[in-house]
């Protein structure tokens, strides 16, 4: 499967050196650190709200506390009030039932007096007699009858008594009926109160279940951003551990370059010196130039061989051309098709970005990587090793991507390099 012709190769060389390559482990760390800012500032926000709106519960539930207890203090004063009506009642049917008793006796002594004095003066007087009889009061009578005729001291008394008895006990139904009437008007007052609290108090109820939902789903909010900033912390760590291991891979690879290049000045000086033999160099410059990819790179996505986005092209992207070019190719192929490893190695990452998606980077040694982007599974993990041609992951279009696609990326020593320098 030959993929370049040596043109292509050429326009490739030429855009690489035009369009500088950025790292993608430098922008996928700058994106997380971004991220987490942000996720940072939306914590603190999420925080001060969830502040706020507890201070209102508590000054709701404050006011629903003194609610409560004017409600109760209202409605045991309802309650005296009631039972101090319901004597007042009793109190008022005994007065009348007196009052009651001393009309009855009052007028009894009155028919009394009225059939002696018939008797006494049936055969006098007649005229007077009807006249005093046609009194329709009794004080009216009594002063007529002091008055025409000579009474008794007993009977006098005893009227006198019953008059007066007669009128205190009337006195005395008044009063407690204006008590009564007082004491119901008070009921009333009360009551209109306890209907007022009782309304209020329901209402605060309602502000206050209220208050307990609006905090329950900020604190929601709060602990899904919380995990957010937990897995970008995450990612941020490991991003910084594979930059890390990319710089401890370049190192011992300068190194071994360094040691290497003391050998052969070595061998070359003692070539020099033993100039009577003549020997052919087996290394072909070839192979130089492949700075340990440890040999030619397997196809990735062996159901595909379309290009959608070479190496080195601007992405355009909603019609926004993109301010860096392209680090990698985009082979478009059905979403599960299989992603094998180009080449044998250790994988440093396999994990979710926001702009990767599902992504991997194997190390295959001596600073070179190879990375898969918007998978959408992956099937190895971090730290284990994998050989070439080993089914990886499966094609997607998670992270930022617009359809199922492979996007397929070289690195050398933390910097992007063109994948077709090492494919077949
Ligand atoms: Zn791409």
């Amino acid at each position: 499967m030959k993929r370049f012709s040596i043109k292509k190769v050429i326009s490739m060389i030429l855009i690489f050196s035009i369009f500088s390559t950025q790292s993608s482990f430098a922008t996928e760390l700058d994106d997380a650190m971004e991220q987490k800012e942000n996720l940072e500032k939306e914590l603190n926000n999420s925080e001060e709200k969830l502040e706020n709106l507890k201070e209102s519960e508590s000054q709701i539930n404050g006011e629903l506390e003194n609610l409560d207890t004017q409600l109760t203090e209202v409605s045991g004063k309802l309650e005296n009030l009631e039972g101090e009506l319901k004597l007042k009642q009793e109190d008022i049917q005994r007065t009348s039932d007196e009052l009651e008793y001393t009309k009855k006796q009052l007028k009894s002594e009155y028919e009394m007096m009225k059939k002696r004095i018939k008797f006494t003066y049936e055969n006098n007087s007649m005229s007077i007699l009807t006249v005093l009889l046609e009194s329709d009061s009794i004080a009216g009578f009594l002063n007529k009858i002091t008055y025409f005729l000579k009474i008794s001291d007993y009977e006098q008394r005893k009227m006198d008594e019953y008059n007066k008895l007669a009128n205190e006990v009337s006195q005395k139904k008044e009063k407690l009926q204006k008590e009564y009437d007082e004491a119901s008007a008070l009921k009333n007052e009360i009551t209109a109160r306890q209907e007022e609290l009782t309304s209020l108090v329901a209402e605060k109820q309602k502000a206050k279940e209220a208050a307990a939902e609006s905090i329950a789903k900020a604190e929601e909010e709060e602990s899904h951003v919380q995990e957010e900033l937990d897995a970008t912390n995450e990612t941020i760590t490991a991003i910084k551990q594979a930059l890390a291991a990319m710089e401890a891979e370049r190192k011992a690879a300068e190194e071994a370059a360094r040691q290497k290049a003391q050998e052969e000045a070595k061998k070359q000086a003692e070539n020099a010196a033993n100039n009577d033999v003549s020997n052919d160099n087996n290394s072909s410059p070839e192979e130089n130039t492949n700075n340990g990819s440890g040999g030619v790179f397997l196809w990735p996505c062996p159901s595909s061989t379309r290009i959608s986005s070479d190496y080195g092209y601007r992405e355009i992207i909603d019609g926004v051309t993109s301010s860096t070019s392209h680090n990698g190719i985009d082979i478009p192929a059905a979403a599960g098709s299989n992603i094998i490893a180009a080449e044998s190695g250790k994988v440093i990452i396999a994990r979710y970005s926001n702009t990767a998606g599902n992504w991997i980077t194997i190390s295959h040694g001596n600073g070179l990587c190879s990375v898969y982007m918007h998978a959408s599974k992956l099937y190895v993990s971090e730290g284990q090793n994998v050989n070439k041609g080993d089914v990886i992951a499966a094609v997607g279009t998670t992270g930022s991507s617009t359809g199922n696609h492979l996007h397929f990326g070289v690195s050398l020593n933390g910097a992007y390099v063109n994948p077709w320098n090492y494919l077949r």
